[in-house]
């Protein structure tokens, strides 16, 4: 199994597109300015070069040309006139011959069909041109053979000449092509480089999309979630080294927040609990009973339920404390609560009332069920009790009142209780009284 390799960081990765970007334009300018060079020092100066011999090549013969036609001129009539020509031929010979002298040094092959070339002119020059040129105004006419050696020698010139003028125009022809060529490859070459530079952009574009653009967007989707309160969000950490460390470092920082919403939250729920909780019995407290006790009478009263409320105070429990010390008294407090809690049901709810007195209230339950459970705590609180204070007398006493229409609101069902627990205590304490029985 091979380990993914992570992300090279953003700024490697532009360092690495700029030097090969750079690379490429820097062959491809290299590459032009060679060619360049090449085509105008070798191809073009070759080229002209030819070019020039050609033209003295030319120039030359056609001297020879004039020169021959001229001496033919010079022996048949036997008129100077006929030999004016000659020194313009023999001039132009000169200049051509200086021509290709200069030019010929482009290119050696030519070098040896110029040698053939120039020994086969200067052959007819001295052995029939001179000698033709010689021949006075009076001597005999010319025999017909020294023509025929002429033309012989002339036509041996012609065969050389024609070779060189084809091996210059074969040599000019090859440097064309060799041009051609050499500037085609360039081109060729050149058009690969931008090819290559194209794909290398496209590529580049494709992994800035997937390994830059596509870890942003899901880290920036990420931080919007985060942003708009969802601290459960797992960031994401991807892409280049300086996105994963911003995803690593941004994940840190939800989880604190998240840490310390739930600390928050916690704390919030502690609170509440405590504003509602009583610290000694563990009960619910004073607090709780009023806002309990509003919403059941407007539950009672709204759907025609029962309700009713036990209103329990202990007795003699100063006589108690006096003699035991409060430390002792607040532990009866305790085990009275923890009868409490035992005794009621999960729908109802003991609160712990003021001092050593408590309530219960019964959610669908009238006055004859709350005296029930009311006589089953008193009796509970009669055993656990004298077990636990020696014999001391140390009861309770209860009174009992049902939710009813002159006891539609909280107080006055309170009150109705209380005056039947007054009652109680009155008729000997340890003792249950209903409010509607008085
Ligand atoms: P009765 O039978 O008439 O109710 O007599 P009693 O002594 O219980 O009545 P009284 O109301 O005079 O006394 C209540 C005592 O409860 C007074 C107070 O010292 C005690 N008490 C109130 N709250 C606490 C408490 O939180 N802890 C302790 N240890 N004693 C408390
Ligand atoms: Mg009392
Ligand atoms: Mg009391």
């Amino acid at each position: 199994m091979t380990r993914e390799q992570p992300e090279p960081s953003i700024s490697s990765r532009v360092t690495r597109a700029f030097t090969w970007t750079l690379v490429l334009v820097a062959a491809s300018a290299v590459l032009t300015t060679a060619s360049f060079a090449v085509d105008l020092l070798v191809f073009d100066r070759r080229s002209a070069a030819l070019h020039e011999a050609r033209r003295g090549a030319r120039m030359a013969h056609e001297g020879m040309l004039d020169e021959e036609t001229a001496l033919r001129a010079w022996l048949v009539m036997r008129d100077p006139k006929y030999l004016d020509p000659m020194r313009n031929a023999q001039q132009e010979i000169e200049e051509g011959h200086a021509v290709l002298d200069e030019m010929v040094g482009a290119d050696r092959d030519v070098a040896p069909q110029l040698l053939e070339s120039r020994l086969a002119e200067q052959g007819w020059q001295t052995a029939w041109a001179r000698v033709a040129e010689a021949v006075q105004p009076g001597d005999p006419p010319t025999a017909e053979p020294f023509f025929a050696g002429g033309k012989a020698l002339f036509d041996v010139y012609r065969g050389r000449e024609s070779k060189l003028t084809d091996s210059l125009r074969a040599a000019s022809d090859a440097t064309d092509r060799a041009q051609g060529r050499m500037l085609g490859a360039a081109a060729l070459v050149q058009l690969t480089l931008f090819v290559v530079l194209g794909l290398f952009a496209r590529s580049q574009r494709r992994l800035i999309r997937n390994t830059l653009e596509h870890p942003l967007d899901a880290l920036l989707a990420a931080m919007h979630r985060v942003r708009d309160g969802d601290l459960t969000t797992a960031i994401p950490v991807d892409g280049p080294s300086e996105l994963r460390q911003i995803g690593a470092d941004l994940g840190h920082m939800t989880r604190a927040l998240a840490a310390a919403a739930a600390e928050s939250a916690r704390l919030h729920q502690v609170a509440v609990e405590r504003s509602h909780i009583d610290g000694l019995t563990r009960l619910l407290n004073r607090h709780r009973l009023d806002e309990d006790l509003a919403a059941e009478c407007r539950r009672s009263a709204r759907y025609a339920r029962p309700l009713a409320v036990i209103m329990m105070d202990v007795d003699h429990f100063k006589t108690f404390n006096d003699a035991h010390g409060h430390p002792a008294g607040d532990v009866v407090l305790q085990s009275v609560a923890e009868v409490l809690r035992l005794n009621v049901r999960a729908t109802d709810s003991a609160y712990r009332y003021g001092g050593e007195e408590f309530l219960v209230l019964l959610r669908e339950t009238d006055e004859v069920g709350a005296a029930m459970l009311a006589e089953r705590l008193r009796a509970a609180l009669e055993r656990t009790l004298s077990r636990q204070t020696a014999g001391q007398g140390v009861t309770a006493s209860f009174g009992v009142a049902q939710y009813g229409e002159s006891r539609a609101l909280p107080g006055p069902l309170v009150e109705a209780a209380d005056r039947a627990l007054y009652r109680a205590k009155h008729a000997g304490r340890n003792r249950v009284v209903v409010a509607s029985a008085a």
